[in-house]
């Protein structure tokens, strides 16, 4: 069975043959049929994120159930899926609050089994699975806990993407800020995860939503998103703009889809006194921003964070697909570019050059 494999930081994945031992209790086998390109993994590659290597990357996927260990109660084989890649154990505190994403319930390390063994090996050792899912893979054996069944219409590469940056996006203004209709809404960063904050403004019937990037090519897939007004940060001040777009005062909410010191510090200064920043992307652990304190208090802003848009995928992930398979959701745009496994690393180049909105391995 062949997977892309990161053997070390600051090199490509070597797309190689792995062993993998069948589901044990608890689990289920996948055959994947789609897998998104992620920053998430290029943070892997590149040493943002330290975990131990080899590792299968890849988090964000959709595949048909093959078989299953014993014990499975939540899928069969036939189902088609998609990966989450947060653990759902139902019993912890955030489970039992509903807000699964926080799960806690779990204490082997998130690159293995919930027993803390290997399903995957090469040569006699064991290989991580990213997330416990590591979905840049032939087949996936993983918890059976984080797979979301969904209708069987859904197109692959498009059910791939709610595993990740659609539920991202559209959760952050739904299920995290929960924007009201009418407001005034900024989003800084037009990638996979930035357009879908977008459409989820749109779908929450945003008044104003203000879309600002570096590249030109990223700020047209915002206007087809939803966004009314655009803003090329590599040419003016994001601040500025936006409080010349909202009375002078600044939005109500902002959005930054990318995580980096000077994109925290934008997004605070386009919201207006009362207003809320929502940190969305996934920055370098190591990224640090020096927020003013005296001018939270002095204009009463929230900060805040969430993960996976704070979706429940059991419940959200269905309701996506519904969503785009209504035509509300707009998920086509997003595809578009596809790859074989083989051609993995041409997919990582095209997203760090900003060419494609995502790019997805189909199997
Ligand atoms: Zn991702
Ligand atoms: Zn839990």
């Amino acid at each position: 069975m062949k997977a892309a494999v990161c053997f070390e930081p600051n090199s490509r994945l070597d797309v190689v043959d792995v062993e993998q031992e069948g589901p044990r209790g608890g689990e289920a086998r996948v055959k994947v049929k789609a897998a998104g390109v992620c920053h998430s993994d290029w943070h892997i590659m590149n040493g943002d994120w330290q975990v131990p290597l080899p590792m299968v990357l890849g988090h964000e996927a959709a595949g048909i159930v093959e078989n299953v260990g014993p014990g499975v109660a939540n899928v069969k084989p036939g189902d088609h899926v998609i990966f989450s890649f947060r653990p759902h154990c139902g019993r912890c505190f955030y489970c039992s609050i509903g807000r699964s994403i926080l799960c806690d319930g779990h204490t082997s390390p998130r690159w293995l089994m919930l027993d803390g063994t290997h399903r995957l090996t090469r040569g006699g050792k064991g290989v991580n699975q990213m997330a416990r899912i590591g979905t840049f893979s032939e087949w996936v054996v993983c918890p059976a806990e984080m797979l979301v069944p969904i209708r069987k219409e859904m197109p692959w590469p498009q059910a791939a993407l709610i595993g990740c940056c659609v539920p991202t996006g559209w959760g952050a203004v739904n299920r995290c800020a929960r924007v009201e209709a009418g407001a005034s809404v900024v989003v800084i960063g037009c990638g996979g995860v930035g357009l879908n904050v977008v459409q989820g403004a749109r779908l929450a019937g945003a008044g104003t939503i203000i879309a600002a990037d570096l590249l030109e090519n990223k700020l047209e897939f915002a206007r087809q998103f939803g966004a009314t007004h655009t803003i090329n940060a590599s040419q003016k001040n994001v601040a500025e703009e936006v409080r010349g777009l909202t009375a002078g005062r600044g939005a109500e909410y902002a959005f930054d889809a990318i995580g980096s010191e000077a994109t925290t510090l934008q997004m605070l200064d386009a919201i207006r006194p009362g207003g809320t920043a929502v940190v969305v992307g996934m920055a370098p652990t190591s990224a640090r921003s020096p927020i003013a304190p005296y001018f939270m208090a002095l204009h009463e802003k929230t900060l805040r964070g969430t993960l996976y848009g704070s979706v429940r995928p059991n419940v959200d992930f269905p309701i996506l697909v519904d969503l785009y398979l209504s035509g509300r959701l707009q998920i086509d745009p997003l595809v578009s570019r596809k790859y074989s496994l083989e051609d993995i690393n041409e997919g990582f180049a095209a997203m760090r050059g900003g060419q494609v909105a995502r790019g997805v391995v189909v199997f």
